[in-house]
C-alpha cells in the first residue's frame, strides 16, 4: 500500500521574511530530496484541503480562531507573537496544514493508505488551545488527533513528538484527556521552557540535555516512550515530526542523525503494527538546516513506506 504525501502550494506562500528560519525553502528542500530518493513510486501525492472553523475548533477556542481570521492581512505583515507573523497567504497555509491532518486521518482510517506524511507549514505543536506561539498558528497534530477520536469513535490515540522543542501546545490541549497519550522528547532547557514538571498521567515528557547524541536518545526513548506506548495500546499513532534535533540544526544543540530518525520511526511503527493496524500519520514540525531536514525526512519516510 502507498503512503499518502499530503501538501499544498499555499503552504509555500506563507513567508515570515527572508531572515526567518521557518522558511518556504524547507518544503522545497524536502520535495527535492524525496524526488531524488527513489521513494516516489511508493508515495501518493495528495493536496491538503482547507480546514473549516468547526474542524479548527476541535483543538482551539472560537476566540483564537476568530482572532487569527480577523488578523489576516490583505497586504503587509501582522505579528501574532514575537516569532510568528502572518502575511496575506498565512491563513490559507495554516488552514491547509490543519486540513492535511484531517485528510490524513480520513485516508488512513478508511484504509486508502496505511500511513500519511503531511509536508506542511506553518507547524503546529506550540499552538495552545487559545493562542498562536513559536511559528505555530493552529495545532495540526492536535486537530488530527481530536478529529480521529470524534469522527471514528476511537478510544486511544497516541502522539509521539520528537521535535527538539517541547510540544507545549499539544500538552495544553490534551492534558487530563485520557483518550490521548502524548510522548514528547525535547532539549531542556530550551524554548518554550516547559515540560519539566509533572503534568498529568497521559503526558510523558522526556527532557534531554544539550549535546545528547543518538545513543542516549535511543536509550531514553526505549526506557520511557516505547513502554508507555505499548501499555497504552493506541488505535492510531501520530508523529509531531520535527527534525531540529539534528546535529546540524542552527536552533538547538542535540546531536541526532538521520539514522536516529529512521530508528524511532521504525520502533514506533512496530508498535503501530501491534496495536493500531499499522496506522501512522506524521506531520512536519521543525527542522531548519535544509540539507539535514530533507535527508532526515527521507529517512523517516523510508521507515514508514
Ligand atoms: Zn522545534
Amino acid at each position: 500500500m502507498t503512503l499518502a504525501f499530503i501538501s499544498h502550494p499555499d503552504c509555500a506562500l506563507h513567508d515570515m521574511g527572508s531572515s526567518h528560519p521557518e522558511s518556504p525553502l524547507r518544503l522545497a528542500a524536502i520535495q527535492k530530496q524525496v524526488r531524488l530518493s527513489g521513494l516516489e513510486p511508493l508515495l501518493e501525492y495528495v493536496e491538503a484541503p482547507l480546514a473549516s472553523r468547526e474542524q479548527l475548533a476541535l483543538a482551539h477556542t472560537v476566540e483564537h480562531i476568530d482572532f487569527v481570521f480577523r488578523s489576516s492581512p490583505t497586504q503587509g505583515m501582522v505579528d501574532l507573537d514575537p516569532d510568528t507573523t502572518m502575511n496575506p497567504h498565512t491563513l490559507a497555509a495554516a488552514r491547509r496544514a490543519a486540513g492535511a491532518a484531517i485528510l490524513a486521518v480520513d485516508r488512513v482510517m478508511s484504509g486508502l493508505n496505511h500511513a500519511a506524511f503531511c509536508s506542511v507549514r506553518p507547524p503546529g505543536h506550540h499552538a495552545e488551545r487559545h493562542r498562536a506561539m513559536g511559528f505555530c498558528i493552529f495545532n495540526n497534530v492536535a486537530i488530527g488527533a481530536a478529529y480521529a477520536l470524534q469522527k471514528y469513535s476511537l478510544q486511544r490515540v497516541a502522539i509521539v513528538d520528537f521535535d527538539v522543542h517541547h510540544g507545549n501546545g499539544t500538552e495544553n490541549i490534551f492534558r487530563h484527556n485520557p483518550a490521548v497519550l502524548l510522548c514528547s522528547t525535547f532539549q531542556s532547557p530550551l524554548y518554550p521552557y516547559s515540560g519539566t514538571g509533572p503534568v498529568a498521567d497521559n503526558i510523558i515528557n522526556v527532557p534531554l540535555p544539550a549535546g545528547t547524541d543518538g545513543t542516549t536518545f535511543r536509550k531514553a526513548v526505549t526506557t520511557t516512550v516505547l513502554p508507555a506506548l505499548d501499555t497504552f495500546a493506541p488505535e492510531l499513532i501520530l508523529f509531531s515530526a520535527g527534525f531540529d534535533g539534528h546535529r546540524d540544526d542552527p536552533l538547538a544543540s542535540l546531536n541526532l542523525l538521520e539514522q536516529d530518525y529512521h530508528w524511532i520511526t521504525t520502533e514506533v511503527r512496530n508498535l503501530a503494527q501491534r496495536h493500531a493496524k499499522d496506522r501512522i500519520i506524521s506531520l512536519l514540525e521543525g527542522g531548519y538546516a535544509l540539507p539535514a531536514l530533507a535527508s532526515s525526512v527521507v529517512a523517516h519516510l523510508q521507515a514508514l513506506v
